[in-house]
């Protein structure tokens, strides 16, 4: 156990993103290495744009990826006296005054430094800040004020928040020496751009942690990833579960310079963990993912299509779509390639043959028995394998490329195959 006390502050003013998301899992990762305290608080005082929505979407994201909170979560709304009573203590010193209803804190005018775990030493000077608004006429503090304010009464001992804050900090600085309070220690987190070299936004795809979670990303994918936006453990290692994370994890190994999402950077951790986890798991989570989105199969040949698709699919998402053909019939999208065989003489000859001989086998239970049936009709006529199998695989499942065709005839079924491949042979 240590002092380190860390916490996350999300305004409830929209969905938990890619950036909130990223500050909240180092927070988590700093305190549980360092056993330290990791709170949450809930900076609702913008009454026009919090809602309770929002926060419940927040408190849920976090709890889907396992970043578990420490002690009762905080409400900035519950804190409105405590707010006022700083602003009228700090008037009552001199060091605050009344403006317009409004009360301001007066700057005072000296160097500031701001001791930055990630940044190192960052100075500024105080003489360029106006007075700061802390309480607005309405009686509702600004964010300076309340954040100063919780930090202190939370014993906050480390904040690590995202560079956008940074500007912030020397004024958070000068509202604790007002105080007489003792000032946390600051990590700022690099920020996260889009490979255009802009910050990421909508504009950039998904940013909410919930359409990952509806995509069918994991919680652990996700996670891994995040962790390597900004910080990296100075090994090639690229995976890790959540308790490597905790164990490796330094604020000192952050980066200072921006940090770039790369969405197939992400599809790749996920695929990694998609197959690193036990097979009952996988089999439970992606079935449960897809209940009621996909018309009901036996249960064995389901069984049977996701164990085929765990290597070939990164999220759980991309299942229907690999596997259209076992739901609707293929379009034949590709022209040149339905062209290719319709004008070859000799592949359709040999797929005529083969239906007429897949057509006299009692059912497709068989992958074996397939596979020699198949192969047998290329033997015979001195032709190899592929100026068969390219034909079948593309007419029965609309595709070039899919897992063993054979295996797949089995799962698809003789009336189905046949079906498939007299309609396109007439
Ligand atoms: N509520 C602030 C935000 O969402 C957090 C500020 C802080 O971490 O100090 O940006």
């Amino acid at each position: 156990m240590s002092d380190i006390r860390v916490r996350f502050a999300p305004s409830p003013t929209g969905n938990l993103h890619i950036g909130g998301v990223r500050t909240a899992l180092f927070n988590y990762l700093y305190a549980r290495q360092q056993g330290g305290k990791f709170l949450l608080r809930i900076e609702d005082t913008d009454r026009q744009r919090s809602t309770p929505e929002f926060e419940q979407e927040i408190l849920g994201s976090l709890k889907w990826l396992g970043l578990d909170w420490d002690e009762e979560l905080v409400h900035q709304s519950a804190r409105l006296e405590r707010y006022r009573e700083v602003a009228q203590e700090l008037v009552s010193k001199g060091l605050a005054y009344e403006f317009e209803g409004a009360i301001k804190f007066k700057i005072p005018k000296t160097e500031v430094k701001v001791y930055d775990i990630i940044r190192g030493e960052v100075t500024y000077d105080s003489k360029e800040f106006d007075d700061l608004v802390i309480m607005k006429s309405d009686g509702y503090p600004v964010f300076h004020l309340a954040v100063v304010v919780d930090d202190h009464d939370m014993g906050i001992t480390h904040i690590v928040r995202g560079e956008d804050h940074l500007p912030n900090t020397p004024r958070h600085i000068l509202l604790y020496q007002a105080l007489g309070w003792k000032s946390p220690k600051y990590a700022h987190l690099p920020l996260i751009f889009g490979a255009d070299g802009t910050p990421l936004s909508k504009r950039h795809g998904a940013v909410a942690v919930s359409e990952y979670r509806n995509k069918g990303f994991l919680p652990q994918g996700l996670i891994n990833y995040l962790a390597l936006l900004g910080w990296n453990p100075g090994t090639p290692q690229e995976i890790f579960s959540l308790p490597e994370l905790v164990k490796q994890f330094s604020l000192k190994r952050v980066i200072k310079s921006n940090a770039q999402f790369n969405p197939e950077k992400l599809f790749w951790v996920n695929g990694q963990h998609m197959r690193a986890m036990p097979g009952e798991d996988y089999e439970r989570e992606i079935t449960a993912f897809w209940k009621d989105k996909l018309p009901a199969m036996p249960e064995e040949k389901w069984r049977k299509i996701i164990a085929l698709y765990r290597p070939r699919i990164q999220i759980y998402g991309e299942l229907k779509e690999q596997t259209d053909y076992f739901f609707t019939e293929p379009e034949y999208a590709d022209a040149a390639m339905t062209g290719e065989i319709r004008q070859n003489a000799v592949s359709m000859g040999l797929l005529r043959q083969l239906l007429e001989t897949l057509g006299s086998l009692g059912d497709f239970e068989d992958v074996q028995v397939l596979d020699q049936k198949t192969k047998q009709v290329v033997e015979t006529a001195g032709l190899k394998s592929k100026d068969l199998i390219h034909p079948l695989r593309y007419i029965l499942t609309g595709r070039s490329a899919t897992p063993g065709i054979f295996e797949l005839m089995s799962l698809l079924g003789k009336e189905t195959c046949l079906k498939r491949l007299a309609a396109f042979l007439s």
